[in-house]
């Protein structure tokens, strides 16, 4: 059966009466390349257990199951079950679990396949993401410190555009900060909208995460670090200092004493800022009195 097939897809929707929720984010691949770049780029190996979000019709998990030992499919609309189970019959190395992914226990999933199953190899997160949740997928896979080697996902070209974007650049933002320092972000293909059914608005990208052994700086408190970030990008036209002050409620002089001590020109903009150079603002105000910003609202 070739899934790719728009007539396929047609069939199976009149087989089983399936009609795409357009609110679960539903435009289903119909290019064979896509798999083959994002399987290629993941570097699956057949010992590697590969945790799919979204497989709708199961066009990425049959790739994925060709190239890895596992695959565990993770599908939040129950109409799609009988598909799947009719489109990868022919795999035996398949578990579709029904679920909300941000609701899922990913952890006990992977720990529970791996003694089940004795998986020697990698784990590989893969998936072509439901677009209205892209960001709480990606941030539930790096803040949960999941034992996946890397994250492969498609998503909108716009969001991909924002995560890869660095210190200069008008994409460049919290979300930009926040993966990177977690992952090594690369851009495996862009891929036009034509190429799903039914055609979404927008373009999609493909990125691999490869997440970090060590983090990209180590401040000596995440949750001021993150503050920062936040506080910065969150008044992105206020100055470095304006919105340190206003976003934390920290004392002018404070942050004024921090960010020369971290050697930051008070009037830069949070846009200019490397993630080092937020980490360096991020440890002169955890070791100053005054800068507690947990307590606050930006929190
Ligand atoms: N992988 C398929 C492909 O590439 O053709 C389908 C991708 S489609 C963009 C997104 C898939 O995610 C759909 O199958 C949708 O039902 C599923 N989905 C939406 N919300 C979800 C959630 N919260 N948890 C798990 N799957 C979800």
């Amino acid at each position: 059966m070739n899934l790719y097939s728009t007539k396929t897809i047609r069939q199976l929707k009149e087989k089983y009466g399936f009609r795409f929720a357009k609110g679960l984010g539903q435009n289903f691949l119909t290019d064979p390349s896509v798999p083959e770049a994002m399987i290629a780029g993941s570097q699956i190996g057949p010992e590697d257990l590969v945790i799919e979000i979204g497989p709708g019709i199961g066009v990425l998990t049959a790739a994925a199951a060709e190239a890895a030992g596992r695959v565990v499919a993770i599908e939040v609309d129950e109409r799609l079950l009988p598909i799947l189970g009719e489109t990868l019959q022919e795999y035996d190395n398949i578990e579709i679990i029904c679920a909300d992914v941000l609701k899922t226990d990913l952890r006990e999933i992977i720990e529970t396949q791996k003694t089940k199953y004795q998986i020697t190899g990698d784990v590989r997160i893969i998936g072509n993401l439901p677009y209205y949740i892209t960001t709480p997928i990606i941030m539930k896979l790096l803040e949960e410190e999941l034992p996946v080697k890397t994250i492969t996902v498609m998503m909108q070209k716009e969001v991909a555009d924002r995560i890869e974007s660095g210190p200069g650049s008008k994409a460049y933002g919290a979300i930009s900060v926040a993966v990177q320092y977690y992952a090594e972000v690369s851009r495996i293909v862009s891929v036009p909208k034509e190429v799903f059914l039914p055609s979404p608005k927008v373009d999609s990208a493909v990125l691999l995460l490869e997440l970090r052994e060590t983090r990209a700086v180590q401040p000596l408190d995440e949750t001021q670090f993150f503050a920062c970030v936040r506080a910065g990008f969150g008044q992105r036209r206020k100055t470095l200092s304006n919105a340190l002050c206003g976003a934390g409620k920290i004392p002018k002089e404070t942050v004024r004493e921090a960010l020369s001590a971290a050697g930051i020109d008070e009037s830069r903009r949070a846009e200019t800022l490397s993630i080092e150079e937020f980490a360096r603002i991020a440890d002169e105000l955890t070791t100053r009195e005054g800068s507690e910003w947990k307590k606050t609202e930006t929190n």
